[in-house]
């Protein structure tokens, strides 16, 4: 016999299975939804199912879209000559809030992993390949994460991007904005070292 409605642990089950919640988060959200809080639990349903039956990926850049093209692709002040290679949506995301980024993107929904299967078919290099063909990119700007397998990643796209005569960037990475030099990590250290920037007289 259950000790408690099998459609409340049900519920439960569903949001621990996301990731970042655990068996008390997860209770305390139904437990919220349920309580009073109808019309949040509606919205919370409709909205997920309406994402998954009209969200696709972008025919470009494979950004999420409930159209062919995603935005910033059917942005015609975006800047053409820089792409800007990406491992997840939330990459995107997070560079695109820095506004600091006027060229376009493309998400490699992954990166290279070839313990997992994960090769360049996964991540539709081809794809990728027939906009360098388009001959309008001038710089490939690979932004993915300092991993091994990110590293990888960014060494292969690179290689790809010289046949196309495309030059590849790495981002820099170092030591965090407003973060203390003796808590940083010795290999972020190193790092941030190598990438040092020229500031005052050149
Ligand atoms: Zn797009």
């Amino acid at each position: 016999m259950k000790k408690f409605s099998p459609i409340l642990q049900d519920l439960i089950e569903a949001f621990k299975q996301l990731p970042g919640i655990g068996v008390k988060s997860a209770q305390r959200i139904v437990f919220y939804l349920l309580q009073g809080n109808t019309d949040k639990a509606l919205f919370l349903a409709e909205t997920i199912q309406n994402s998954l039956v009209s969200i696709q990926e972008c025919k470009i850049c494979r950004m999420y879209s409930e159209e062919e093209l995603c935005e910033i692709c059917k942005d015609t002040k975006r800047d053409q000559s820089l792409l800007c290679i990406v491992e997840s949506p939330a990459d995107l995301m997070a560079l695109e809030n820095t506004m600091q980024f006027n060229g376009r993107y493309f998400v490699l929904m992954g990166h290279l992993s070839p313990i997992d299967g994960i090769g360049p078919d996964e991540l539709k290099i081809n794809q990728l390949k027939e906009l360098f063909d388009l001959n309008t990119i001038n710089e490939v700007i690979l932004a993915t994460s300092p991993t091994v397998d990110g590293e990888a990643t960014a060494a292969y796209i690179a290689s790809v991007a010289g046949k196309f005569d495309i030059k590849a960037t790495r981002i820099a990475y170092g030591v965090p904005f407003g973060g203390e030099i003796e808590y940083v990590d010795s290999n972020t250290l190193i790092q941030a070292m190598l990438n040092r920037n020229t500031i005052g007289k050149q």
